[in-house]
């Protein structure tokens, strides 16, 4: 477990809005997570991004499970995706083009290439959206996911650099007569004011009265957060199983080992031929 003042999300809700957000900063989380995927540093900045928002929106869902976040499908950029589960266990993954310039951004990754939301509950039940990848931020990308998925009105903010990961979001909630009309669009505008220095630098408190500083906000404790990979030597097995002793058997010349490696947390498991009989004993 992470020791970093700087590594958790804190959630509030404003007295008076019927409004509710988080803050959430990474730290040695995302020290684990970034070294797991050596790139160049603007795809590294992006999956921190994408780390900092599957955060913040597993915090403002109701049920336990995981939230995940992947862009898919450009050449540049082939795969990132980032996981927040509802205990606070995160885990990324990032396969892109070694020559990335220092300059590049999502606005360079290819127009067809596809972002997905992902919301597993605890019975493994899912609820999946896909929406074009628009906008030059992933957080624009994100806004666009949220109008087109007809969710409640959420804005956030993202930023990542070597060291951190960080972002805000804030939601508007439904079914609750706001005492103050315009507050949700002076709540989105005071908080479109924040810079990346701001979310990188500063702690949740801090920040929140730099950009809030008129609104009464209710505090829940710190939720820590943490690198955590759930793969395991049972659930390689149970995948091996599936695809059958016959396929495997194929696979196998002589005495060789299936080794699988997980692309999450690079942990490697091997299975050698007695392994492989008693799987199927
Ligand atoms: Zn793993």
């Amino acid at each position: 477990m992470s020791r970093s003042e700087f590594d958790g999300l804190r959630r509030f809700a404003m007295h008076g809005l019927a409004v509710r957000g988080a803050f959430v900063s990474l730290d040695e989380t995302w020290q684990s997570i970034r070294l797991r995927n050596l790139a160049p540093l603007p795809a590294q900045q992006l999956l921190g991004e994408a780390l900092a928002a599957s955060a913040l929106m597993a915090s403002q869902i109701k049920v336990d499970g995981r939230v995940s976040v992947q862009l898919q499908g450009g050449k540049t950029l082939k795969l990132l995706m980032a996981e927040c589960t509802s205990e606070g266990g995160q885990r990324g993954v990032l396969s892109c083009d070694d020559s990335l310039s220092d300059d590049w951004t999502l606005a360079d990754v290819d127009r067809d290439s596809l972002l997905t939301i992902t919301i597993e509950n605890a019975r493994a039940e899912r609820y999946q959206g896909i929406v074009e990848l628009k906008g030059n931020t992933l957080a624009e990308a994100l806004t666009g996911y949220f109008t087109h998925s007809e969710q409640l009105d959420t804005r956030l903010w993202l930023a990542a650099d070597n060291d951190r990961a960080a972002g805000l979001i804030v939601q508007r909630l439904p079914g609750r007569t706001a005492e103050d009309p315009d507050g949700w669009n002076r709540v989105v505008h005071l908080a479109e004011t924040v810079t990346a220095e701001e979310l990188l630098g500063l702690r949740s408190e801090a920040l929140a009265g730099r950009l809030f500083a008129e609104e009464a906000l209710t505090w829940e404790p710190q939720k820590r957060l943490c690198f955590r990979c759930p793969c395991s030597r049972e659930r390689v097995a149970e995948v091996l199983m599936a695809l059958g002793e016959e396929a495997l058997e194929n696979e196998l010349e002589g005495d060789e080992v299936i080794t699988v490696d997980c692309e999450f947390c690079n942990e490697r498991y091997s299975f050698d031929p007695v392994d492989l009989k008693l799987l199927f004993a």
